[in-house]
Order: structure tokens, then C-alpha cells, then sequence
């Protein structure tokens, strides 16, 4: 077995219905990896708590692939902590994030390590196309374009967890501590040369999303509050805005007085007043409770994962 080796880090929450396929297609790629890059790798399943068979499916599967670890965490935690759990056990020399689901195709991986052999420490796989159409597309076209605007530094859009990292881009992003991880920007925020392959994203191949709806949302959110101050500053200059042009109307309604012009004790005023200031005091509440809650949960330090099992071929080879 070669000395470099590749890890490909991948999720798994109850993907039994494409498993097979999975299995065949990435076997394939590994196989070629090796042939033709004369590279070894580790392929390291983390079972995110699924309630279907995949487990089952996978360590039958493991017991005769010697390349693949299972590691099986003790409950659900999401996707990703999933992935912190594979990054932490990964050990090659370039680590290969992506999705379980065949929405990130196998077949891309010869591409990356390509370019992680041309000396680029960090490639992003890139969607060229996007398989979710509808409401669903627009808010993902949303989010990433409120994310460039807001966020505090140059973020990457239109790119999720695909890509190949190297073992210092690894060893650097595991000692951010903070628990609320969005992958994409942490890894812009590694630096290092950058490079992109793109891809056409393509459907999953079986089942369902397993990220439910509003997992996504709270995830845009991580997105946005961990990576941008923007929102607090902007109750700033909305109570600015607000205070400026009440003092302007309050001298308005002075002049007014000043020169006998009959001031009608309206209703309209005061109500629309006390709403406007309500709603906007209720969002700001909000957006501090966003960093709030946040704070909170790094404050109490909890680990990303507990681990109950790491499952493997007993191996004759090296790791
Ligand atoms: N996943 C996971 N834990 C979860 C939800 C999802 O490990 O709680 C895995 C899932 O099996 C898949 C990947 O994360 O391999 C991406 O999930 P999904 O396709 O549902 O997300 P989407 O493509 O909608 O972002
Ligand atoms: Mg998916």
C-alpha cells in the first residue's frame, strides 16, 4: 500500500434504498485511484443514528472491503457533526468531504485529487447546476446570495460540503472549536490556494432529503450569524434611521404649534408610531437572541458526537 493515502469522509442517516449503488460506484473509484494514481485510501462511513438497515448493509459490506470504516455514532446529530466525527478519525494526507446520498458523484473524485497534486491545498467541487428546482432552488439561490452580501469576509457561494482538503488544511480546520459549523465557510476561512472543479449537481439517487426542512434553515442561519456581524450593526443604524426622523417630525409638529396651525389629534400617527417600533424592537430582540442561543451553545462546550462502535475489517496492512 502506498504511503499518501486519500480519506473520503461521508454521512450516512438512513440511505439504505441507495446504498447498492453507492457501494458499486464508489468501490469503482477507489479501485481506479489506486490503479492509476497509485494512491491507498480510507473510505469512512459515519452512520448518523439511521433507523433503516444501512448499518447492517455497511458492515456486511466492511467485512470484506478492508478500505472501509464504519464509524457508528450513538444517536443522530446531524450532518455536520457526521462530518466532524470523519474528519477527526480520517488520516490520509487528503481528506475528500461529501454527501452519501450520490448527489456529489464518486466519479468527480479523480478530478480533485488531480488538482490536489498540482499543489492546491483546498478544492471545492462546484455546482454548475443545481438538481433542486422550485420554492426549494430559489431559497437556496436566496441564502447564497445573501450570504456573499452579509457575510464578513469574502465567502465562496453555490458550493456545499463537496470537496478535498489537505492534511494541513485538516489539522487547521480541526482546531476551530466552534460547535455551530458551517463547512463552507470554515473552509474559506482556512485560506490556503484555492481551486474549484465544477459539476452538475444531480438528483439523489434514492429516497428522500434527509435534512428536513427546517434543519436547512437553522443551518442558512449558522451561515449567516457565525459568519457576519452585519445583522447587529444593522439594529444599529435601523434605530438611528428610526430616531432621526421622529426628532425630524417632532420639530415639524413644533413649527407647526409655533405658527397656530391647527394640529388634528389624529389616531393614525400614534398607532402606526408604537407598530413600527414594536416590529422593529421584536426583530432586533430576535436577531440578539440568534447570537445569544448561539453563544450559549459554545459556551457549554459539548462534544460534536459520541461515538458507540467503529467498525472495520480486521486489516494485515499498515494504517
Ligand atoms: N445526513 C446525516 N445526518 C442527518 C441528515 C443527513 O448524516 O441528520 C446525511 C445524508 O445521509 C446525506 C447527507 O448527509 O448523505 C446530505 O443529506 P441530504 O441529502 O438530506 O441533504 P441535502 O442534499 O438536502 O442538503
Ligand atoms: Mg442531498
Amino acid at each position: 500500500m502506498p504511503a499518501t493515502s486519500i480519506s473520503i469522509v461521508m454521512p450516512i442517516y438512513n440511505e439504505e434504498a441507495l446504498l447498492p449503488e453507492l457501494l458499486e460506484r464508489m468501490t469503482r473509484v477507489l479501485d481506479r485511484l489506486e490503479r492509476e494514481f497509485s494512491l491507498g485510501s480510507e473510505w469512512v462511513l459515519v452512520n448518523d443514528g439511521s433507523r433503516d438497515r444501512s448499518l447492517e448493509t455497511l458492515s456486511n459490506f466492511a467485512a470484506r472491503e478492508s478500505r472501509m470504516t464504519i464509524i457508528d455514532l450513538s444517536r443522530n446529530f446531524g450532518h455536520q457533526s457526521a462530518i466532524q466525527a470523519g474528519l477527526e478519525y480520517a488520516t490520509g494526507g487528503a481528506v475528500i468531504i461529501m454527501d452519501g446520498d450520490l448527489q456529489d458523484p464518486p466519479e468527480l473524485i479523480p478530478e480533485l485529487v488531480c488538482s490536489w497534486q498540482a499543489g492546491n491545498k483546498v478544492v471545492v467541487a462546484k455546482r454548475r447546476s443545481r438538481a433542486e428546482r422550485g420554492v426549494k432552488g430559489m431559497l437556496f439561490a436566496l441564502f447564497h446570495a445573501m450570504l456573499a452580501r452579509l457575510s464578513d469576509m469574502k465567502m465562496e457561494t453555490g458550493s456545499g460540503v463537496f470537496g478535498l482538503l489537505d492534511r494541513r488544511a485538516v489539522n487547521d480546520l480541526l482546531k476551530l472549536h466552534e460547535r455551530n459549523r458551517f463547512l463552507p465557510g470554515l473552509r474559506t476561512w482556512v485560506g490556503y490556494t484555492q481551486a474549484n472543479v465544477l459539476y452538475d449537481r444531480e438528483e439523489r439517487a434514492a429516497g428522500k432529503p434527509k435534512q428536513s426542512f427546517t434543519r436547512l434553515v437553522r443551518y442558512a442561519f449558522d451561515a449567516i450569524f457565525s459568519f457576519s456581524l452585519k445583522p447587529l450593526r444593522a439594529i444599529w443604524t435601523l434605530g438611528f434611521i428610526v430616531s432621526t426622523f421622529s426628532f425630524l417630525y417632532a420639530l415639524f409638529l413644533i413649527v407647526m404649534r409655533m405658527f397656530h396651525i391647527n394640529v388634528v389629534a389624529g389616531f393614525t400617527t400614534p398607532t402606526v408610531a408604537i407598530l413600527l417600533l414594536g416590529g422593529i424592537q421584536l426583530i432586533s430582540i430576535g436577531i440578539l437572541g440568534e447570537y445569544l442561543g448561539r453563544i450559549y451553545d459554545e459556551v457549554k462546550q459539548r462534544p460534536h458526537y459520541v461515538i458507540n462502535e467503529i467498525i472495520r475489517a480486521p486489516k494485515s496492512d499498515t494504517r
